[in-house]
């Protein structure tokens, strides 16, 4: 397949001029840049450049405003709700992080409810910010029924990622982002797209049938991680991303619309914690990283983010590549060169 080598700076400049053309507004176009750049930036090309044609579909079928200006409110000492007022995820989670940081530095810990949002992006961003402030944050959302509960054969959860990072003083967070199925939807559209074949146990066929087609995986059903046990937590998600805070369900966002590739609405719960609040005092920095040292003193274990980390080193300078047929998609939706 061909490919086109692209700078961080350029790819992030032809994606705002990709949404603004196509319904957004300055601060919108750049906050869903921005989660884009980022994912390219740490060799994470599901959430990169990808996704840009999904998100233009959800703008021009105008099931998202592209010029939604979020609305903060503290309701809770300890509760910040972020209405997204129908806009995409990235300027709500910009809009809620320091209001949270706040609150949690305030309390020891605090919960952002985001709600009224079109999420399709990746989570360790936001995650990451967090931490990056020396607090611990904790992150789940629901998406669009995809996943099959354990036993059944109709989708029932979203892909509901969760992700967590924890802060290191002096280095980067750790941290861990994953979806609740055995694999990302955006890495199975991918397969389907480059025709790859995809582990067993993955998915299930329109017929519920065990299929390692991928083609035949996106027309059928995603199977959650670890058979039952990942299905329990597929279920706390759509219970904390949607009966908590008073939003979609997988199932009520997917009846809201046909799939054109772009993200549905819902909600996101984030929880940060202060970890010099819980007792411990400042003692945690010191006892946690004696933690990392005895896990890392077994060789073949390695800190999740690590990946991220070490492609972030590699792509500033190197640049990275997309599909050829994928740039000149949002070369089009830019209006041209
Ligand atoms: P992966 O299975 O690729 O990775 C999951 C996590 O495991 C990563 O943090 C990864 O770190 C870590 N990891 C992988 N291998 C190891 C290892 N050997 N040792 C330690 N840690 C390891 O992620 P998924 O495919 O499940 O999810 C992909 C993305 O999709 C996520 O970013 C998620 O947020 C996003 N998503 C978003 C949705 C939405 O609606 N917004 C819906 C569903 C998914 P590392 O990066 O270092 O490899």
């Amino acid at each position: 397949m061909a490919q086109v080598r692209l700078q961080l700076e350029e790819a992030r400049e032809l994606a705002v001029r990709a949404l603004a053309a196509n319904g957004c507004d300055q601060a919108n176009a750049a906050a869903i840049a921005d989660v884009m750049i980022v994912a390219e930036r740490d060799g994470c090309t599901s959430h990169g450049l990808f996704r840009l044609p999904g998100y233009v579909s959800a703008l021009a079928s105008g099931r998202a405003d592209g010029r939604a200006e979020p609305a903060v409110e503290r309701i809770a000492p300890a509760v910040v709700r972020v209405d997204g007022r129908g806009g995409m995820a990235p300027l709500a989670l910009e809009r809620g992080r320091v209001p949270l940081i706040e609150a949690a530095r305030e309390n020891g810990i605090a919960a952002l409810a985001l709600v009224g949002i079109f999420h399709m992006a990746a989570l360790w961003p936001e995650v990451e910010a967090v931490a990056e402030e020396g607090l611990c944050a904790l992150a789940v959302t629901s998406s669009r029924r995809l996943v099959a509960p354990a036993g059944g054969s109709r989708a029932m959860f979203g892909t509901n990622p969760m992700a967590f990072a924890w802060p290191r003083p002096g280095e980067g967070p750790v941290v861990f982002d994953q979806a609740v199925s055995v694999m990302a939807r955006g890495e199975v559209m991918i397969a389907a797209r480059d025709g790859h074949d995809l582990p067993e146990g993955v998915a299930l066929d329109a017929d519920g049938k065990p299929t390692t087609d991928a083609a035949a995986a996106v027309d059928g059903v995603l199977l959650p991680f670890g058979g039952y046990k990942g299905s329990s937590i597929g279920l706390m998600i759509e219970l904390l991303a949607a009966g908590l805070l008073g939003e979609n369900f997988a199932f009520e966002t997917s009846a809201e619309f046909a799939d054109d590739g772009g993200p549905g609405r819902g909600g996101e719960l984030m929880i940060a914690m202060d970890p010099a609040r819980f007792g411990d005092g400042a003692g945690w920095a010191a006892h946690s990283e004696r933690f990392f040292a005895e896990l890392l003193a077994e060789d073949g274990v390695r800190l999740p983010g690590g990946r991220r980390l070490a492609n972030r080193q590699r792509i500033p300078t190197d640049g990275f590549e997309i599909p050829d047929a994928l740039h000149g998609e949002i070369l089009e939706l830019a209006g041209g060169a």
